[in-house]
């Protein structure tokens, strides 16, 4: 759907995108995660043709940024929030929108409905709260039927209940068979729509490929403490026993076990405890979730 060749820009001696090559598949939701100022939006606008690449190339739908017209058509996107008329109502934005664009006006109902706003498509935009105004941003990304989907932090600002309202409303957009790309700097936020995932950190390349793959990079943690607190030394002399690196936080003791079976290990780890006159208060295990592999590949911990 999108090929990114060795791309390249810079503002100055800045560099917002470095040397950047990566693939985005068809028919994935694949979440664009950076830290603030990683590149994310240089290299969104580079693909929809508003920022001249300094060097490098990449294609969209097989066709080359170069020539953005010849694909255009085919994309939606949703760049720094929408840019709509307040005193006008929700539907009649995307009347207008419609017209400009070219693109059917009969698919309005259709993309009002898929976004949630049809109770409110006859409220003024002005009276909007942020969620709203996002979906209604999308949804006039959406006119134009493209293949692919293009949303620039579109969790931005949102509360929980608008968070989790925007990740449903992505899902349903890639139920119906499109290619989502969409960036955000929060990790968990988008942990479950997404199932592809471009990292990026100062321009460059972290990792790109599965979620799925990407969270079984890690493997499982064991959280441990004990009832009596001054017991915990002993504890930590148990787990190191068992051949695993305990860490401290002065109550608790946190085990990577990599891919060793969670269960198995937690039980022999309370067997272990127990016949030592020890009294487990806590005994969880952790999935890793992208955030914690994130922070750990960060950390170097993670190939
Ligand atoms: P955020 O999450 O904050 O939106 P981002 O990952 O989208 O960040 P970009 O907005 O692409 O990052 O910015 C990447 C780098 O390029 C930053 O250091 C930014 O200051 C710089 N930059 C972006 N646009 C310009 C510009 N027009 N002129 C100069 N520098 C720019």
């Amino acid at each position: 759907m999108v090929t990114i060749h060795q791309l390249t820009k810079r503002y100055g001696d800045r560099v917002a995108v470095g040397d950047l090559t990566v693939e985005v598949p068809r028919g994935v939701v694949a979440g664009f995660i950076g830290p603030n100022g990683a590149g994310k939006t240089t290299t969104m606008a580079m693909l929809l043709g508003l920022v001249r690449p300094t060097s490098g190339n990449a294609t969209v739908l097989g066709r080359s940024i170069h020539h953005p017209e010849r694909y255009l058509g085919r994309v939606g996107a949703l760049l720094e929030g929408p840019a709509m008329w307040p005193a006008l109502t929700g539907v009649e934005n995307l009347r207008v929108l419609a017209r400009l664009g070219g693109h059917d006006e009969r698919r309005i109902p259709e993309v009002i409905e898929l976004v949630g706003l049809a109770d409110r498509a006859r409220d003024r935009y002005g009276r909007y709260s942020l969620g709203m105004k996002q979906r209604l941003g999308i949804a006039a990304a959406l006119l134009g039927d493209p293949e692919l989907l293009i949303l620039d932090e579109p969790t931005n600002g949102l509360d929980p209940v608008g968070m989790i309202d925007m990740r449903d409303l992505i899902a349903r957009i890639a139920a119906e068979g499109r290619t989502v790309l969409v960036s955000s700097h929060i990790l968990n936020e988008l942990e479950q729509v997404c199932d592809w995932l471009l990292i990026i950190e100062q321009g460059t390349l972290v990792y790109a490929g599965s979620a799925r793959e990407f969270a079984g990079r890690t493997g499982n943690d064991i959280l441990l403490a004990p009832a009596d607190g001054s017991d915990l030394p002993v504890l930590a002399d148990i787990v190191a026993a068992e051949g695993l690196e305990p860490k401290s936080d002065g109550s608790r003791l946190t085990v990577s076990i990599d891919h060793r079976d969670p269960r198995q290990m937690a039980a022999s780890l309370n067997r272990a405890a127990f016949a030592t006159g020890i009294v487990l208060a806590e005994l969880t295990v952790h999935r890793p979730t992208l955030e914690s592999t994130y922070l750990r590949l960060i950390e170097g911990d993670v190939a």
